[in-house]
């Protein structure tokens, strides 16, 4: 281990023994895909069984009471758990909502805006869409990011995967008006339409307001087009989260306090960052009254609540799922 890596240890075994902390588990879709790259997606029969023993060990706190102790700088109970989902996949209401309700578990749903309602997939799903279940493909992708030629193989499938991830980090880092024209080109290139797998479509406005007035739900904004938002101007990022905010208040009629950055780890390429000290005064500026990242680590009441740690789960059966969270409450 590094001396950085043993140094994180230390400081987290002394802060656990000061102060108890709580886990945000972070995830993004209830259901069975063909294939799966970015592994977001956990089975209904999985999340069933992690909720059942969630309900069972921990003490799952709804947004309200986690935002509690975040504010008011109160220590957490014993063994404290969040939930929160990213995105707004339609599956969140089908197939989630109903383990919430059997478990009587509350969650925080953070949602996009732009493609709620439209037949349209997220940008790195319609990636996946065009390469990895488009057949067949030309041999070779030619395609314009930002002004600059590229050029990518897709002659077999292990290519058409490689170009997949290679664009998907490209992309990530690109503004929504790049991502557009990337995707564009690569729909004109591939002979496909912009109309999207129903099995990767977002809620629509509808089933969104029924899941809003579920009694185990709040609604959280994750911005309207899914940039990351630290390679966005401070205007552009107010923008982007104050259009999904707003959009959000007005179908819903709810006030919307929460907020998750895209991507939003720690991870960075040279300058661009997934979100910046922009994003936060961003968020303030908007009043949000909580905000949730996506790096691993835990929660204590010094942790900044524009900030927030959380814990990606995978698809994972129950033994192995009661031992990451066991590990997940260690240093
Ligand atoms: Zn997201």
């Amino acid at each position: 281990m590094s001396l950085a890596g043993k140094i994180f240890n230390v400081v987290h075994y002394v802060a656990n023994k000061v102060q108890r902390p709580a886990v945000i588990l972070l995830y993004h879709r209830v259901t069975d895909l063909e294939q799966d790259p970015q592994e977001l997606a956990v089975s209904p029969a999985n999340y069933d069984a992690q909720l059942g023993h969630l309900a069972a060990e921990y003490s799952v706190l709804d947004a309200a009471r986690f935002m509690y102790h975040v504010k008011h700088k109160k220590p957490f109970p014993e063994r404290s758990v969040f939930i929160t989902f990213d995105d707004g996949y339609a599956d969140n209401y089908h197939e989630a909502l109903p383990v919430h309700a059997k478990h009587e578990l509350p969650g925080l749903f953070y949602i996009t805006t732009s493609k709620l309602g439209t037949s349209q997939e997220l940008w790195w799903d319609d990636l996946e869409r065009i390469l990895l279940a488009t057949d067949p493909l030309p041999l070779a992708l030619k395609v314009n990011i930002n002004g600059q030629a590229w050029e990518y193989p897709t002659d077999s499938f292990a290519a058409a995967r490689k170009t997949y991830f290679a664009l998907q980090q490209v992309l990530r880092f690109s503004t929504p008006d790049v991502i557009d024209a990337v995707m564009a080109q690569l729909h004109d290139w591939a002979g496909v339409t912009a109309e999207g797998r129903s099995s990767h479509r977002l809620m629509t406005w509808e089933e969104l307001k029924v899941m809003s007035q579920s009694p185990y739900v709040t609604i959280g904004c994750h911005t309207h087009r899914h940039p990351a938002v630290g390679v966005l101007s401070y205007d552009e990022q107010y923008k982007e989260i104050a259009t999904s905010k707003t959009l959000l208040e007005q179908h819903l009629h709810l006030p919307i306090d929460h907020f998750s950055y895209p991507f939003g780890s720690r991870k960075f390429l040279g300058a661009k960052r997934y979100y910046n000290a922009d994003s936060i005064k961003a968020a303030k500026a908007l009043d949000l009254k909580m905000v949730c990242a996506n790096y691993h680590g835990q929660v204590h009441t010094w942790s900044n609540p524009y900030a927030l740690p959380r814990i990606l789960v995978r698809d994972w059966e129950l033994p192995v799922f009661k031992n990451k969270m066991e590990q997940f409450f260690k240093y």
